[in-house]
């Protein structure tokens, strides 16, 4: 019999706790590591969609990119939606298991996954820890340079769809051949991307200050700007390979397809209301 505790010590080695930053909350957040396994869903978000895909599917297991329960809390209450969803998991003999910024760091991680989904192969991290392997970011290459009109849309068939889409700042016809990449909210790594000397770094959440003062300075790389749940999704299969490989044929695994990114609509405008502004 496999258990929910076999699964939680392979995605341990793989993702080892001790790569975590110090604020975060990574590992077991609710269920019994002696409860029996069969199924596990792997997605990025924790949340009502999420459980509620699980509990569908039979899962005995979801394990998430990102915690629940980031900061200290009193308690649990049902009529919270941490706490309903807590209370939701346990009624139903769920378990979720989160791995955070270990998972970010570890050698492979999420940014590999990033780079592998874009196509890029990857060379090391883009902000290395002591060891030289493990970090967050990564840099890779492309085969070949090609334009970064070309890139940008490379980027946007290699991730899901989401509202928001891809924003990407620079010029159309750049050369782009290394790259890096930054799962997750970005901003934090434009200094290290410019002075990596990348031609292109592609990351989320980027905000307007940092975006527009990067862009400004001289050999800055082009930026590619992704949905946060879009750039760390390709992680989930990574993890289920963890999970495949380390368990056997004894438990399916799945990717959520659910997408859990929050923005859920998108207007552009019409032509006349922007028509009179220039770059
Ligand atoms: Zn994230």
């Amino acid at each position: 019999m496999t258990t929910v505790g076999a699964a939680v010590a392979a995605l341990e080695r793989a993702y080892p706790p001790g790569l975590a930053e110090s604020w975060d909350a990574v590992g077991l957040v609710c269920g019994d590591p002696a409860d029996e396994l069969t199924r596990v869903l792997v997605c990025v978000d924790p949340t009502q969609s999420t459980v509620d895909e699980a509990v569908a599917n039979g899962a005995q297991l979801v394990v998430a990119h990102h915690p629940l329960l980031l900061k200290g809390v009193h308690g649990v209450p049902a009529d919270t939606p941490k706490g309903a969803l807590v209370h939701k998991m346990v009624r139903n003999g769920v378990a979720l298991f989160c791995a955070h910024t270990n998972a970010d760091s570890a050698d492979p991680g999420v940014s590999d996954a990033l780079a592998e989904a874009i196509g890029l192969t990857v060379t090391g991290p883009l902000n290395p820890n002591a060891d030289g392997k493990t970090g967050i970011g990564r840099i890779g290459e492309l085969s070949e340079a090609e334009p970064f009109a070309v890139f940008v849309e490379r980027v946007a068939e290699a991730l899901p769809y989401t509202e928001g889409g891809v924003r990407a700042a620079g010029d159309p016809n750049r050369p782009i051949k290394r790259v890096a990449v930054s799962g997750g909210a970005g901003d934090s790594y434009l200094t290290v991307a410019t002075e990596a000397g990348v031609d292109a770094f592609v990351t989320a959440d980027l905000r307007h200050h940092p975006a527009s003062e990067h862009t400004a300075l001289p050999g800055a790389p082009a930026l590619v700007d992704v949905a946060h749940w879009a750039s760390e999704w390709p992680w989930c299969g990574q993890a289920a390979a963890v999970l495949r490989a380390a368990l056997g044929g004894t438990v399916t695994v799945d990717v959520s397809i659910r997408r859990t990114d929050p923005w859920t609509a998108q207007a552009a405008g019409a032509p006349s209301r922007t028509g009179r502004f220039t770059g």
